[in-house]
């Protein structure tokens, strides 16, 4: 008779409430015993195996005439990497395992599959015996766990994560869940290593840089094959650890996206949840076959505006009938109220009117009737609720008051008893689900995506805590607090929780805040690029009027950066489209969908004013310039014509597939070109990492106090003479600046 194993009891991570599929049952390739416990590193050896990462061919038989099958080399490689890593680990931190429970046997006797739910009870056991102080002092085990973390990860890595056509291939002996299933049993062992050890002087750093990433997601193809959106694979690559993606993977995709056409999104964005205004559809409750618009009293709203007030809707109900209510909405100003961030894409905005649909209303008012109140209410009165769509007008004649509306965005959000962030997936979803399981479905939620809801989220967190944010789930609003607070599970890895703090909150100087903002922002889009200065200048705590008085998307973004006297002084070198606008070709055009986020090293702050940043980096000023033979060539940098020293070339595509993406690398070379003869006084300003790209710039002036103004021209990249450029390249005589010099850049 077959052993029913339920799932719960199959790993140490907690169950996913709402899979997409069975968990798999990972088979046991070996005897959980036929680890010897004799030592990590030589149980190849000793078991007559070799394995050299020179050759191409896997693991080996020492005795050259055996030939292992694909079943020898699985056996082997589980035992060693899964029952061996198992077992060394939990022996450097005095636990002492017994094998034989990971694994579930049938009736009979036969080994079936693998399980790692009893680690929860040998990691409890582990973190006991630390708090009862059993160790020896000064004896630190951190140094050989790492080692032996890192042999696993270099192995598998060696076998899977590559693109070596001839290499041997560890899918050829172990499925991708097995394999799947020794990374996260290595995630979760490091992190009980980190947590089980917090004896004083335990020096952690051991642990730093252990790790099991991947240059390749392994689940992309079985996620996109599930229907996740491409943008959202590549974004769970980065943000999680394996066991956070593997168990992403298994999360059921939620109805909504799952329904909405990916087709065109790439890795950077989904477009999925962008909004045409002019074709945009307000949606009625799933489930209603149509029902009438309820308005509210725009007048009336209007006047509240204009008095300086912020407009509160308070939704009543009238008769008793529950399924159809009668529904009247009321504009009030000064009762506590729940503010509602949503995102447009799924039906609760309108472009036309200050309405939503019978049904829509009823469901927001069951929504926040599930809220209890932070602050001091009596007990008759409820909750109001402040929504855009009813409470910033759309009426042509009113636009003032919307602008208005606008600007004061950041106060209604900090202003409001709490938020609520309504989302169609997470709505789908289970609130009883296992912290994990939540805070990953938030992590892949088109809510978290978007800008504006990144503003409205931001600004409610300045409360302690973050105890304001409510998200909705299936049965009722749970805090962003209770996802993310204390304590850390000891039994997995849970960086989907961390890489939603890291996304929202903002802390540190306005320098430190340029790298949280690019992190937070990366993955997130708007339908309006004109929208972005107005989230920034808000989220920053700056007047938004300012922003909002031109409608110029980069016109607006100029005066978020007038708000800003301390940038990061790296921010010349990085590569992303900027201004073009005297006092701020440096500046980012976007922080959305960026490859890279803004690093802030420390003691690189440069102050800002209206003329640019006044960054000191050493640089090569150019004397004289002399043309290439054929624009696209570069330059050669060097005084001595006959010793020439570096090679000055575009910043910009080095390669094109087809004809046309080549005419334009071409053509963008030949701009650089000429931007480099044509821009008068150069100088080349010279990034710390002499790798990287470096800033060219024409110098303007030279104040009276040796500050030399430039305006920003373009990025550059030097590299080592080629023989035969020599003749092909123009010539540029240089004098080296140091690095006390000061730059304006401009
Ligand atoms: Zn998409
Ligand atoms: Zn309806």
């Amino acid at each position: 008779m077959a052993v029913q194993l339920g799932h719960h009891l199959r790993w140490n991570l907690p169950d996913v409430l709402q899979p997409g599929t069975p968990l798999p049952e990972i088979p046991s390739l070996c005897e959980p015993n036929s680890y010897d416990k004799e030592g990590f590193f030589d149980f190849p050896t000793r078991r007559g195996w070799y394995i050299d990462f020179a050759e191409s061919s896997g693991p080996q038989r020492i005795n050259r005439d055996e030939v292992p099958s694909a079943a020898d080399k699985g056996a082997f490689l589980q035992s060693w990497l899964f029952f061996g890593m198992m077992y060394e680990v939990l022996r450097l931190l005095n636990v002492e395992v017994d094998l034989e429970d990971f694994v579930v046997r049938d009736g009979d006797g036969t080994r079936r599959c693998i399980t790692t739910y009893p680690l929860r009870r040998y990691f409890a056991d582990c973190t006991q015996r630390e708090r009862a102080g059993s160790r020896i002092p000064g004896d630190s085990p951190l140094t050989d766990i790492s080692k032996i973390l890192r042999r696993v990860d270099s192995t598998i890595r060696r076998y899977s994560d590559t693109l070596s056509s001839g290499t041997w291939r560890l899918s050829e002996a172990l499925s991708l869940d097995t394999v799947l299933s020794i990374l996260v049993l290595g995630e979760s062992l490091l992190n009980l290593a980190k947590l089980a050890m917090p004896l004083p002087g335990n020096d952690q750093s051991m642990l730093h840089g252990v790790g099991f990433f991947w240059a390749r997601n392994p689940l992309e193809q079985r996620m996109r094959g599930a229907g996740w959106c491409i943008s959202t694979t590549k974004m769970l690559h980065t943000l999680l650890d394996t066991t956070g993606l593997y168990y992403a993977s298994r999360l059921r995709l939620p109805t909504h996206s799952g329904q909405q056409s990916h087709s065109n999104c790439t890795m950077q964005q989904c477009f999925a949840n962008h909004v045409d205004e002019s074709t945009y559809q307000t949606q009625h409750f799933e489930g209603c076959r149509g029902c009438e618009h309820i308005s509210i009293d725009v007048e009336k709203v209007a006047k509240v505006i204009g008095q300086g007030k912020t407009p509160i809707v308070s939704i009543n109900l009238l008769g008793a009938d529950n399924d159809r209510p009668d529904i009247e909405l009321e504009v009030t100003t000064s009762a506590p109220y729940v503010a509602i961030s949503h995102v447009w894409a799924q039906g609760l905005g309108n472009a036309q009117a200050n309405s939503l649909p019978r049904c829509q209303l009823a469901r927001i008012k069951r929504m926040v009737c599930g809220i209890r109140p932070m602050g001091p209410m009596d007990n008759t009165s409820e909750l109001g609720v402040w929504m855009d769509t009813l409470c910033i007008p759309v009426a042509p004649h009113l636009k003032p008051l919307r602008k208005l509306s606008i600007a004061r965005l950041e106060e209604t959000y900090r202003n409001a008893d709490q938020v609520l962030v309504v989302d169609k997936d997470l709505m789908s979803a289970s609130g009883f689900a296992s912290r994990i399981e939540k805070a990953t479905r938030l992590l892949c939620s088109a809510w978290m995506r978007r800008l504006w809801t990144y503003q409205e989220a931001v600004v409610s967190n300045l409360h302690p805590n973050c105890e304001k944010l409510q998200i909705q789930f299936s049965e009722g609003p749970v805090t962003f607090h209770s996802l993310c607070a204390d304590p850390i599970s000891l039994c997995h890895s849970e960086t989907a929780i961390r890489s939603l703090l890291l996304a929202l909150p903002l802390t540190g100087s306005v320098s430190f805040m340029f790298s949280t903002l690019s992190r937070a922002l990366r993955y997130r889009t708007t339908s309006r690029q004109s929208d972005e200065a107005i989230c920034l200048t808000a989220v920053l705590g700056h007047d938004v009027s300012k922003v909002v008085a031109t409608d110029n998307a980069e016109e607006r973004m100029a005066i978020f950066y007038s708000f800003i006297d301390t940038v990061p002084a790296e921010i010349i070198f990085r590569i992303a489209p900027r201004l073009q606008m005297d006092g701020y070709r440096w500046a980012p055009l976007s922080f959305l969908q960026q490859t890279t986020q803004i690093a802030a090293a420390k003691g690189l702050d440069a102050p800002r004013d209206s003329h640019g940043v006044y960054v000191t980096f050493p640089a090569l000023r150019f004397l004289s310039i002399s043309p290439p033979k054929n624009l696209s060539n570069h330059f050669v940098l060097g005084e001595d014509p006959g010793n020439p020293t570096i090679y000055l070339s575009s910043a910009g595509a080095k390669m094109g597939r087809t004809d046309e993406e080549w005419r334009r690398v071409v053509r963008e070379w030949e701009e650089f070109d000429r931007v480099v003869l044509g821009s008068g006084e150069i100088a080349l300003i010279l990034n710390p990492s002499p790798t990287s790209q470096h800033a060219l710039v024409s110098v303007l002036r030279k104040g009276p106090d040796e500050t030399r103004y430039c305006r920003f021209l373009c990025l550059a990249e030097t590299s080592s003479v080629h023989a035969t450029s020599l003749d092909i390249c123009g010539r540029v005589a240089i004098e080296r600046i140091d690095a006390g010099a000061t730059w304006c850049v401009g």
